[in-house]
């Protein structure tokens, strides 16, 4: 039988911790101001990539920690739990399985090392468009072939992080849909480097959305791109981005990391005179459910022990190295895993 255990390991442990520890730093103050002013917590995601957190699905091999969806989910939960932002920098975890399933050899030497090391970012990726939302395969913006480069022409919607990122991952039609069998055939991902594509080709206009979440529109006018920045097959993209079992442990836990704010900001309201809340649903109703979800000194919800629960502020020390800033690179070797992202 399998083991359905979902009690963290005392290593998983230690860099949830670590990651808290870093976020400290951040305090609700330093969000505030970013938000008033619209800007990137650059500071923050810098501090991460120094420590390694960005790079934990990359390989030991591409100068990565070589660690699983799960520790890349604790990460990001943590950073949120913290009161931060994590979708600032959640997109270097999201799309790593296209580029490490699917990216060539050339691909992954060429770009890796430097995202693991943070010369390089890469935050953006670019799907949507005003035409093609949840269905993708509606999407409008050709990419076509011309020599040793791809031609890229259309639009594209609510691209967050372009104009803090070096890469972006672009899916576009190569193509017709009347020229293919079935309408998710003929779409083909590219990895860019856009940091000489802004103005040649490719106009940012950022948006104004109700969250700070650096969100653009795109626009490409026969933007040229090299033709080997085609990842895997051409006419296969589609396949190559959908990495769904990855993704939604990652958003899942990510969303759970925004709970405990909540709640904490629920309970300090509740003790400001004329804070209390009508019918005492919010936090009542939480604890209610968790109890639910208890079972065996599991909370089987958020996935981890009880008693693990509170244990911000005695923060383990990563064997080897320094608190928080701790690279990740220097964890004990047993949590190494050969071979980066597990699915
Ligand atoms: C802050 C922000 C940042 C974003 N960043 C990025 C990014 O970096 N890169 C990127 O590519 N995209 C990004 N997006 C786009 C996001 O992924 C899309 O908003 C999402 O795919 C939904 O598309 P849509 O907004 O066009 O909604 P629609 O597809 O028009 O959907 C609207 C509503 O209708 C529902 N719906 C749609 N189809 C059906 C159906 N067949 N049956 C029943 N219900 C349906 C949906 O569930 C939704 O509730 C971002 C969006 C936001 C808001």
């Amino acid at each position: 039988m399998h083991d359905m255990s979902f009690a963290l390991t005392d290593d998983q442990k230690a860099l949830k911790a670590a990651v808290a520890e870093l976020c400290k730093q951040y305090a609700p103050a330093y969000w505030q101001e970013l938000d008033a002013k619209r800007e990137y917590p650059d500071a923050l995601v810098n501090d991460l990539t120094k420590a390694g957190y960005l790079a934990v699905l990359i390989p030991q091999e591409y100068g990565g920690a070589g660690l699983g969806i799960m520790e890349g989910a604790l990460i990001l939960e943590e950073i949120n739990r913290s009161g931060g932002n994590a979708g600032a920098c959640h997109a270097q975890k999201y799309i790593m399985g296209t580029v490490l399933r699917h990216g060539s050899e050339q691909q992954k030497n060429m770009y890796l090392p430097k995202i693991a090391s943070g010369e390089l970012r890469l935050q953006a990726f670019g799907v949507t468009e005003p035409n093609a939302g949840s269905d993708t395969t509606k999407l409008q913006t050709t990419a076509l072939r011309k020599g040793d480069k791809y031609v890229v022409n259309g639009q594209k919607m609510f691209i967050s992080r372009v104009l803090q990122s070096d890469l972006m991952l672009l899916l576009a039609r190569t193509t017709s849909v009347d020229q293919v069998k079935k309408k998710t055939d003929g779409l083909s991902v590219f990895l860019i480097d856009i940091r000489h594509l802004k103005g040649k080709g490719l106009e940012v206009r950022p948006l104004k959305m109700m969250m700070n979440h650096s969100t653009n529109a795109l626009f490409f006018d026969n933007m040229e791109i090299p033709a080997d920045s085609l990842i895997g097959q051409e006419g296969k993209g589609f396949s190559y981005i959908l990495d769904l079992p990855g993704r939604r442990a990652m958003v899942h836990r990510e969303g759970g990391g925004l709970l405990d704010p909540a709640r904490d900001l629920r309970q300090a309201h509740r003790h400001q005179p004329g804070g209390a809340v009508p019918h005492r649903q919010g936090a009542h109703g939480h604890r209610g459910r968790r109890s639910h979800a208890h079972q065996g000194g599991q909370d089987v919800r958020r996935g981890y022990p009880l008693r693990a629960r509170g244990e911000h502020g005695q923060v383990p020390r990563l064997r080897g190295g320094h608190r928080g800033r701790q690279r990740l690179h220097r964890l004990p070797r047993r949590l190494r895993l050969r071979g980066g992202v597990r699915h």
